[in-house]
């Protein structure tokens, strides 16, 4: 696997909520763009897409659409991730400032893997041996979520399944349900990290190493996945709730009618007991 490289599409959230605190804003773009230089660095063959997400759009940061020509070797880095950094840097920084004021609501994240989904399958049917491109994402997510985008997420991870592509997820701060459950469903690795100080390490860590190597390392091992659904009246992870028979939509509670599929359901109509029949 290792002979062939690596597409590494990385998604990251570039939420407003982490412009409150400047040195964070700092040590978290480091963390991510070394870590994409690392990846490059690791073999010739490897190649790498980023693409970020705020709570207003989705960006393809890397490779950028125009065709641009490697500026000449600046300090002895190598050309093509001195364009990575320079890149990678000027977006996420314009997409955080723009709209540093905005009301807080959550990372389009979904969309964001969606389009790298689209970009590995691109590149797949662009090769020309028509081989099988090795591909991988890593979800980085710093920001707070709610189950605003549960059908969504739940629709790209089936995808990541169906076309063998891993989701790795590196959540910083508080647990993601439902980033965790992607993790599971696609083959991935999850892990919450609790400081953007401690992101780099565990970038370098758990998720350099591809997922044929990665099974020979001494990881942490999986905590239980939290598999639970969001119901699709208020967006909220429930423990418990009902199910319509008919399309199985998810509701927290009893309601007269499916908002999905629009059976009515008869919940006024008293139980009928079943009684067996003695012969
Ligand atoms: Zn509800
Ligand atoms: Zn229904």
């Amino acid at each position: 696997m290792a002979g062939d490289g690596c597409l590494l599409v990385m998604v990251i959230d570039v939420h407003p909520q982490i412009a409150e605190h400047e040195i964070n804003v700092q040590n978290y773009f480091n963390a991510c763009i070394s870590f994409a230089n690392i990846h490059l660095a690791a073999s010739v063959k490897n190649t790498l897409a980023v693409i970020a997400a705020n709570h207003l759009e989705t960006r393809f940061l890397y490779p950028q659409t125009a065709d641009e020509k490697v500026d000449h070797q600046k300090d002895g880095r190598l050309e093509l991730l001195g364009q990575v950094d320079e890149d990678i840097e000027k977006e996420l920084r314009s997409m955080i400032m723009h709209y540093s004021k905005a009301a807080q609501t959550e990372s389009l994240l979904s969309g964001a893997l969606g389009r790298a989904l689209l970009y590995i399958k691109r590149q797949e049917v662009e090769n020309i041996l028509g081989k099988k491109i090795h591909a991988r994402i890593l979800v980085i997510k710093i920001s707070i979520d709610t189950g605003s985008q549960y059908l969504n997420y739940i629709n790209t991870y089936l995808t990541a399944q169906k076309i063998s592509t891993p989701i790795d997820v590196c959540v910083i701060g508080s647990d993601c349900g439902l980033l965790q459950q992607g993790a599971d469903i696609s083959g991935g690795y999850y892990h919450c990290v609790p400081e953007v100080s401690e992101l780099l390490q565990s970038l370098i860590l758990m998720y350099q190493a591809d997922v044929v190597t990665r099974k020979k390392l001494n990881v942490p091992p999986p905590d239980t996945v939290d598999y639970r659904a969001a119901c699709f009246c208020h967006r909220t992870l429930v423990d418990m709730g009902n199910v319509c028979s008919n399309c199985l939509s998810v509701y927290c509670k009893a309601v007269p009618l499916c908002t999905t599929c629009n059976v009515i359901f008869q919940t006024d109509r008293p139980l009928m007991k079943i009684v067996k029949k003695k012969k």
